[in-house]
């Protein structure tokens, strides 16, 4: 959906209730108290659901990332249009300054929960097939004093860790022969050292036992092996970069070039949320206009 579709779907407050109301009824409103999904009744007066069989009560927005939200549906919706609409990210201002919100807090917190829905939905899978795998260093936002006592260069406590993660897919050319390799899902975590059992949470976490790992030569890989069906090594350099490991690298030089553009610098609480933005739109680049459509439905969606 473009601005216009959305200007046209959704002018008001009572537009975006009734599509969330005809989404809930299609999808079946589960009640906790049943601890199942039963028949509801709709309340238009007073705006809720009935459960006939408990009588239990429930709003139209509970269960949803915006149940105990004081904002309006409509407010919800553009920040769902505002946040899927460019494959940058807005500033958490310009945010603000576009919904007219009057509290810098409201729209950071309105931020950070839609990316923690864009998190939620990347965690439900596991890479698979050929996987390049390495860290990123990204620079964090410290406090002046702390930071002239904190030591500089790679590995530093200037910056956070970042496991990075792609699916990549040989490929040839059967006329040429020439190589190349197409990347699928991308997964990045913020990690808390670079030890051997930080990179083995993450893989075990984010890639399919089944893959092929590919990584550079780092000792604090050894035991990788065992977490894949295949581990491959080969030696870091310019060449590893451009071919083996070209995708991770790609992904982690648009990381950083995305996080210095917008946000200068992210303290390390927050960055996880800020990767979640950046992967989930990495993983979607050719949804175009749907990737509205997928947003609103994951924000929708309950979890229980
Ligand atoms: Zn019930």
């Amino acid at each position: 959906m473009n601005i216009i579709d959305f200007i046209t779907h959704f002018p008001d407050e009572e537009s975006c209730e009734k599509f969330l109301k005809a989404y809930r009824e299609k999808e079946g409103v589960y009640c906790k108290t049943c601890s199942s999904f039963t028949r509801q009744y709709w309340f238009s007066g007073k705006k809720f659901f009935e459960y006939s069989k408990c009588r239990r009560r429930t709003s139209l927005k509970a269960g949803t990332i915006m149940e105990s939200s004081n904002l309006t549906l409509h407010t919800w919706f553009t920040a769902f249009l505002l946040m899927s609409a460019t494959k940058k990210g807005f500033s958490c201002l310009e945010f603000q300054r576009q919904l007219g919100l009057s509290r810098y807090e409201t729209a950071f917190n309105l931020m950070h929960k839609i990316r923690s829905i864009m998190g939620k939905r990347d965690s439900t899978y596991m890479l698979k097939g050929m996987v390049e795998y390495d860290e990123a260093y990204v620079e964090k936002a410290v406090d002046e004093e702390l930071k002239n006592q904190l030591k500089r260069g790679k590995g530093s406590q200037r910056q956070a860790i970042v496991a990075v993660a792609a699916e990549s897919t040989p490929l040839e050319d059967e006329n040429t022969g020439e190589k190349s390799k197409h990347c699928g899902f991308f997964k990045m975590k913020v990690i808390p050292d670079a030890s051997a059992s930080s990179f083995e949470g993450f893989v075990n976490d984010a890639i399919d036992k089944e893959s092929v790992l590919i990584t550079d030569k780092n000792q604090a890989y050894v035991n990788l092996e065992k977490l894949v069906e295949c581990h491959i090594k080969v030696k870091s350099s310019e060449k590893s970069t451009n071919d083996e490991l070209n995708w991770v690298h790609t992904a982690i030089s648009n990381l950083k070039k995305n996080l210095l553009g917008i946000y200068h610098m992210v303290t390390e609480k927050y960055l996880q949320n800020y990767l979640d933005e950046f992967v989930y739109k990495l993983n979607r680049r050719y949804f175009g206009e749907k990737l509205f459509d997928r947003l609103i439905i994951a924000a929708i969606q309950t979890y229980v």
